[in-house]
């Protein structure tokens, strides 16, 4: 069994934590993390400097990266502007997202859920063939609580053209049952999973089960949840890593250079991370 690993610390992570990294730092990230096998990288978001100012100077970050053979990077849009600029920048692959919710949407993207649809239909139009549409809070959703799986499978439909389809667990709310079914019911691609309740990897392994064949984790764990403020990031990368190459499931990687960029984060981000494996070291030790 092949799995492809989407890293999303340098966008989902970061976009999350209290410090604001320069684009020089961000664009170091990315590029070590392109050296140790990851076939994919969420690099930046295309969202306005003074919205989230962690991921201010989207360009400069991209200008910062030494292309990789082998290595997709990909932009985040969440509208036309955005799109825009991604269109620009030369990336690989734009990920487009929206909520599963009227609330969501609402609070995240200033629109209502038809709007969101709309505007993802819109610039799925002009979009490159490698293009994902990330289904947010496809299982909770922080202001609405538990979401109905018909409607998550609903909107999955309507982006059948996409080139495939991400359910994100936003705000680490479900559990494994749950994921599978939607993976299969949706026919999606991929999966998202905050470790929020540590229900992350169980569920990222139960998405796998249900067919699933695009895991996101972010290096470290890093990153938090903006809707549960105390809460822990995604799935830490090398710890992804290393549950599936033991489980015989091959994802290209090197763990142990992933746990020498966790080291390294560490410094940089002056705490220590929510990954599990930089700590405890790799089994059996190199
Ligand atoms: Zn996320």
């Amino acid at each position: 069994m092949n799995v492809t690993l989407c890293e999303v610390g340098p966008r989902d992570g970061l976009q999350n934590e209290q410090d604001v990294l320069p684009p020089t730092t961000r664009a170091e990230l990315v590029n070590r993390l392109a050296a140790t096998g990851l076939p994919r990288i969420e690099a930046v978001s295309f969202v306005r400097d003074d919205a989230v100012p962690q991921m201010a100077g989207a360009e400069d970050v991209v200008e910062g990266i030494e292309r990789r053979d082998g290595v997709e990077y990909v932009g985040l849009v969440l509208n036309e502007k955005g799109f825009e600029r991604f269109a620009a920048s030369g990336l690989d692959r734009v990920n487009l997202t929206l909520g599963a919710t009227e609330s969501f949407n609402h609070r995240n993207a200033n629109a209502t859920l038809d709007e969101a649809v709309e505007r993802v239909t819109t610039i799925l139009g002009k979009a490159p063939e490698r293009s994902t549409v990330t289904i947010s809070v496809a299982f909770g959703c922080p202001f609405e609580g538990r979401v109905d799986p018909a409607v998550v499978a609903s909107l999955a439909e309507r982006f059948s053209e996409a080139g495939e389809i991400v359910l994100a667990d936003t705000i680490g709310a479900a559990t494994p049952r749950q994921v599978k079914a939607l993976i299969e019911r949706t026919g999606a691609a991929g999966f998202h999973g905050h470790n929020t309740r540590n229900t992350g990897f169980a569920n990222a392994y139960a998405a796998l089960e249900g067919g699933a064949s695009v895991l996101d984790a972010s290096i470290g764990g890093l990153g938090g949840c903006p809707y549960a403020p105390r809460a822990t990031g995604n799935i830490a990368t090398e710890d992804l890593v290393y549950m599936l190459e033991g489980d015989g499931v091959e994802t290209g990687v090197d763990v142990d250079a992933l746990i020498g960029i966790s080291e390294w984060l560490e410094g940089v981000l002056g705490r220590q991370l929510e990954g599990q494996l930089y700590r405890a070291g790799s089994f059996p030790s190199a």
